[in-house]
């Protein structure tokens, strides 16, 4: 996916660090556009610096890996405003730390005993198994966690409308919280048949972006619960520019690797459901991210985003 470490310094000796995607082609957005709109600017207008980066990168971005990019210097810009008013980013949105917020596990096919009892709820991904296979799948995972515990599934874009309704009429009575990503993203019909038809929450979002896409996801309600990825969608002030729009509305938000430092800010701020996804393996060099411990996640007081960087990784090159 391409992730790329953002590091933004200002003439007060602060290093604000952020995660955006892209890739190399990231990097060129990051390098050729966005760090001279920057220099000699006061780092902390997050929200005016935001709509100047979107604005100057518009006719190639709006989408896609320039959002990406983007995304990781809008972060790198709140961690130093949390650094320089020596507050975490949480405080800067008006939360405080140290909540327990309850954390979900992301498996592949099936819950490994050993993470059982482990986290607050489960999602099973099922994207590339055969469609045969599907139910027994969810049976044996809901049989592994109990009946009282939080189940959902995650497509990855792999399945299509009339698989969807009727694995979701058959799934009825395993309960689960939401299919995520059924369908290929820009199936927009598809998604509005199943808001209208389908038993069963459909969540997604990972792959929208900005408040301006997921603004029109909300109006029309294509889906139940919204995954924006803080990393990818825009950063911090896009994330919350969708919450707002998303609270109004009364669609639930679910943020896509929510556990992961950079996201897990927000939903401890902002959530009234707070439910927070586990991180990847690809960001084991943001050194300093609390721990998933007995089914929750917790958020210490240190000032932004309160990481520091393993620079001696070799995923860093
Ligand atoms: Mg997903």
């Amino acid at each position: 996916m391409g992730q790329i470490l953002i590091v933004v310094r200002t003439d007060a000796g602060i290093n604000g660090y952020g995660v955006g995607g892209g890739g190399l082609a990231g990097r060129h957005v990051v390098n050729s556009v966005l760090r001279d709109l920057l220099l000699g600017r006061d780092a902390e207008q997050t929200s005016q610096l935001y709509d100047e980066m979107y604005q100057a990168t518009v006719p190639f971005g709006r989408k896609g890996l320039a959002v990406m990019a983007l995304s990781g210097v809008d972060l790198a810009l709140w961690d130093i405003r949390g650094k320089a008013e020596r507050k975490p980013v949480v405080s800067l949105l008006g939360g405080q730390p140290g909540t327990p917020i309850p954390a979900y596990r992301t498996v592949w096919d099936t819950v490994p005993p050993e993470l059982v009892g482990q986290f607050s709820a489960y999602k099973l991904h099922l994207g590339q198994t055969p469609l045969e296979n599907l139910l027994s799948r969810i049976e044996s995972a809901r049989k592994a966690i109990g009946p009282d515990c939080e189940l959902m599934t995650d497509a990855w874009m792999k399945w299509d409308l009339p698989t969807t309704l009727a694995f979701a009429r058959e799934a009825e009575p395993y309960q689960l919280g939401w299919i995520e990503e059924p369908l290929p993203i820009d199936d927009r019909e598809g998604y509005e048949t199943l808001r209208n038809e389908c038993p069963i929450p459909i969540a997604g979002g990972e792959h929208e972006f900005t408040e301006y896409g997921f603004g029109d996801v909300i109006r029309n309600r294509l889906h139940s619960v919204l995954q924006p990825d803080v990393c990818w969608c825009g950063g911090m002030t896009a994330l919350v520019r969708i919450y707002e729009q998303a609270l109004k509305a009364g669609i639930r938000i679910c943020p896509h690797r929510g556990a992961e430092i950079w996201g897990l800010h927000a939903i401890a701020a902002l959530d009234p459901h707070p439910l927070a996804e586990s991180g990847r393996p690809w960001m084991t060099w943001v050194l300093g991210q609390p721990s998933i411990r007995q089914g929750t996640v917790t958020l210490e007081d240190e000032p932004g985003f309160g990481i520091t960087i393993d620079e001696t990784t070799p995923l860093l090159r």
